[in-house]
Order: structure tokens, then C-alpha cells, then sequence
């Protein structure tokens, strides 16, 4: 078959059984789960797997799985992603009403693509014209959240990276991958309906300590230590840092106090904070973490506090590669026309296919198909049409162009890309920003 006959085909694998691969996100909408909890998910998950003719799932990590679909010829190995999890928004008018876990990032969408992506190349006609491997995988934990539950799994040895894909590669579930993709709900955004390019922040996360002396506020504040007081300072040195940060790197640190003190009577001795320190470049947010740090010390030092530091890798920054976004948007442009495919911008948020584009070329495009605000109360998937069937068709179109014949474009595209990190070295730097800090002077 042409190149041209191969697409048209897996076009219609798509649409014929486009009612049920709506249903299939429509279904992971009414079990939200949250990161490294997605047990009912997974296993409806598996399940559409093996309707659609794929057995010998692995289960990865706590919840994950991957499916392979081998050509039998020699070629690159493309990986379509989906994520599992979902968010806690309470009120959402999708959520658990136990849980309040809901999806307000629309990651239900995600697994519906990737399963419509995987069942319309896994057709004989189409693979004979096809050269390399096709991996699907269902990827726990996208989001960052619940962080002390996740701590717990780590103690317990169950994880040792708080998010997903993260974990897939320290296991080994990436090996032999050479090009990997997946597409993110997004919301309407005039006649857009796919967008792809674009960066946004990769982070750290803190959680913060300070620890003064209790004593009557009133009676006898000389003998206390004032941990709040600490605090308030070390936020007004966190923010005289921001004359050093440069527009390149987009810094963004938003701290929050958590707990302000036990008892107005009494000075605060116990006052803990949070932060993330985002950055659209490693070195940028790694720099501003120091700085912060820098400033947490000098705030517990100026008043005779102690202060504990805990440091948590985030996501890093996401590097869409340039190549594989002009064939994704050649694919897009065919599928639905050139005026409905945008460039998408600088994003403050992060995700964790950012840390999978330090490694391969990779590619996080969006489709826009929700109303309200990402992770609020009232984001929901609006046209299904477009967040399941449009976007799995780009993919798998640009999946046939990259393996199509012996898979030239696909092995031109590994061969042009530059990684910025290996896996080891990668693996090392998430591990360095795990930190464990008491201060006091
Ligand atoms: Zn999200
Ligand atoms: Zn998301």
C-alpha cells in the first residue's frame, strides 16, 4: 500500500470504532484516581487493551502498562503515551465523592488516544507498510501532588521518583525507545484545535521548617525564639533575589505558609512553608533554589531560629523537538487544515514528558477542546470529538510517516536530535535534588 492508502486506513480504524474509544474516555472520567492510586484505571485500562486484540501487557511501577507492537523489521521504536492519573479538585462536577479526586486536566482523553493510536496501526495491512516498534504505554503519577503519600511509597521502597514517567525510565520501561509523543487536553482557543512547539517550566519543590522556642507572647516574648519571625524574612530575602533572575529563565517561586503558629498567646516556635521553584531552564530553577535556600538560612540566622530544608525534584523543562513538531504539524494541517493548527507558547506549568524530551525526541502537543480553568473547579472535556479521534488521528499519522517503508524519517529524526541528557546522567540530576538540610547558625 502507498504511504497515502496506509494513512486513509488507519484513519478509518479510528473512526469506526470512534463511539468507543469516546466511551472508553468517558468511562476513565467516572473513576478518577490520583498519581500511584490508579488501581481501577489501570485495570479498565488493561482491559481495552485486550479487546483490542493486545495481550502481553507489562505492568509497570505500581499501576503502569506497556504494550508493543513489533513490526518484525528493523526500525525505531515509537512510544504513544497516556497518562493515568487525575487531580483532587474538590467540587469539581466530575469528582469521586469520597475521594474528591477528579479530571480536571483531562488525562481521561489520553488513554482513549493512546488506544485508538495503538488499535489502528496494529492492523496487518497497515504494518506490512510499517518498519520498527510501536510502544503504548499508560504512565501513572503525571501530576505532583499528595506528596506525603508519596513520600510513604517511597520510605516503603514501592517508588523512588514521585512521578511517573520519571519512574518508567529509572525501571528500564523506556529502554529502546527513540521517539515518544502524547497530546494534552487544553482549552478552546478560537479556530486552534491542535497545537504543538511551545516550552514551559520544569521545578523543584520545597517543604519548609522553622523551628524557634516557645514562650508567652506577652509576659516573656525575650525568652521565646520567633520562628515566624524567621519566616517573614526569609520570604522578604526570597524575593530580593528576583532582581538576579533573567527573563530567559522564567522564574517563578511562589511560597505559601502553611502553618503560622500554635497559639496567638504564644511566640511561634513550629511554622512551615512550601514552595515550588520553576524555571524554564535546569540551571535557572537550579540557581533559584540555592538562592532561596540562601534565603531560608539567612532568615533563621538573623533571628536565632533553626531551619529544616526538604528538597524534591519537580519535572524538568520540556524541549519539543523542532523536526518531529514540523511532522506532526504537516500531519495535523492534512488532517484538519492548516488554519486549526497553532503554535502553543511559553507555558508556567510543567510536565514530566519534559524530563522525556531531555532524552529522546519528543514531542506534547495539545488539543483544544475544554472549557474553564487547568485543575479548576469547572475544566471539562467538551468536544470529544476532537480531544479522542482528532488527536489520536495526528499521532498515528505522524507514527506511519516516521516508520513508514524502513522508517527513514523516523531514523532521520533519532539521528538529528541532541540529547541533552543521557539516562544516566539524568537520573543522577533528579537524585542530586533530593536535599535534606538543617540550618542553624
Ligand atoms: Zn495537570
Ligand atoms: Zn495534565
Amino acid at each position: 500500500m502507498s504511504i497515502e492508502d496506509i494513512k486513509k486506513k488507519v484513519e478509518s480504524n479510528i473512526d469506526s470504532n470512534a463511539e468507543d474509544l469516546i466511551g472508553i474516555a468517558k468511562d476513565i472520567l467516572d473513576m478518577p484516581e490520583p498519581g500511584y492510586r490508579e488501581f481501577k484505571t489501570s485495570k479498565y485500562t488493561e482491559k481495552q487493551f485486550n479487546k483490542y486484540g493486545f495481550s502481553n501487557i507489562e505492568k509497570v511501577s505500581m499501576t503502569g502498562l506497556k504494550a508493543v507492537i513489533d513490526t518484525g523489521r528493523a526500525g525505531p521504536t515509537v512510544c504513544v503515551m497516556g497518562e493515568l492519573d487525575s487531580l483532587v479538585v474538590l467540587g469539581h462536577p466530575h469528582a469521586d465523592e469520597e475521594t474528591n479526586a477528579a479530571h480536571a486536566c483531562g488525562h481521561h482523553c489520553q488513554i482513549a488516544q493512546m488506544i485508538a493510536v495503538g488499535q489502528s496501526l496494529n492492523d496487518p495491512e497497515v504494518l506490512q507498510g510499517l518498519s520498527g516498534k510501536i510502544v503504548l504505554v499508560a504512565v501513572p503519577a503525571e501530576e505532583n501532588i499528595e506528596v506525603e503519600y508519596r513520600k510513604t511509597l517511597r520510605e516503603e521502597g514501592k517508588i523512588e521518583f514521585l512521578l511517573g514517567k520519571q519512574e518508567f525510565v529509572k525501571l528500564g520501561a523506556l529502554d529502546g525507545v527513540d521517539i515518544a509523543m502524547m497530546t494534552h487536553t487544553s482549552n478552546f482557543d478560537g479556530e486552534k484545535i491542535l497545537g504543538a512547539g511551545g516550552t514551559n517550566n520544569g521545578t523543584v519543590s520545597k517543604s519548609i521548617k522553622f523551628i524557634g522556642k516557645a514562650s508567652h507572647a506577652g509576659g516573656a516574648p525575650h525568652n521565646g525564639i520567633n520562628a515566624l519571625n524567621a519566616a517573614n524574612l526569609a520570604m522578604a530575602g526570597i524575593h530580593f533575589q528576583r532582581e538576579t533572575f533573567q527573563e530567559k529563565d522564567s522564574i517563578r517561586i511562589h511560597p505559601i505558609i502553611t502553618q503560622g503558629g500554635a497559639a496567638v498567646s504564644s511566640v511561634p516556635a513550629d511554622v512551615r512553608m512550601e514552595t515550588y521553584v520553576r524555571g524554564s531552564t535546569i540551571e535557572g530553577f537550579l540557581d533559584a533554589s540555592e538562592k532561596v535556600d540562601r534565603a531560608l538560612r539567612g532568615g533563621a540566622m538573623a533571628i536565632g531560629a533553626e531551619v529544616e530544608i526538604t528538597t524534591l525534584p519537580g519535572y524538568l523543562p520540556i524541549n519539543n523537538d523542532k523536526n518531529l513538531t514540523e511532522m506532526y504539524k504537516i500531519n495535523a494541517s492534512d488532517l484538519i487544515g492548516e488554519d486549526k493548527v497553532g503554535q502553543a507558547g511559553h507555558s508556567g506549568g510543567s510536565t514530566d514528558m519534559g524530563d522525556i524530551s531531555q532524552l529522546m525526541p519528543t514531542i506534547h502537543p495539545y488539543v483544544h477542546s475544554a472549557s474553564g480553568d487547568g485543575h479548576g473547579i469547572d475544566y471539562v472535556v467538551e468536544d470529544y470529538n476532537s480531544a479522542v479521534i482528532t488527536a489520536a488521528k495526528a499521532m498515528a499519522l505522524t507514527v506511519v510517516d516516521l516508520l513508514h517503508g524502513n522508517a527513514e524519517k523516523g531514523k532521520e529524526i533519532v539521528d538529528k536530535f541532541e540529547p541533552l541528557l543521557t539516562k544516566d546522567a539524568y537520573l543522577k540530576l533528579l537524585r542530586s535534588m533530593y536535599r535534606q538540610e538543617k540550618f542553624k547558625a
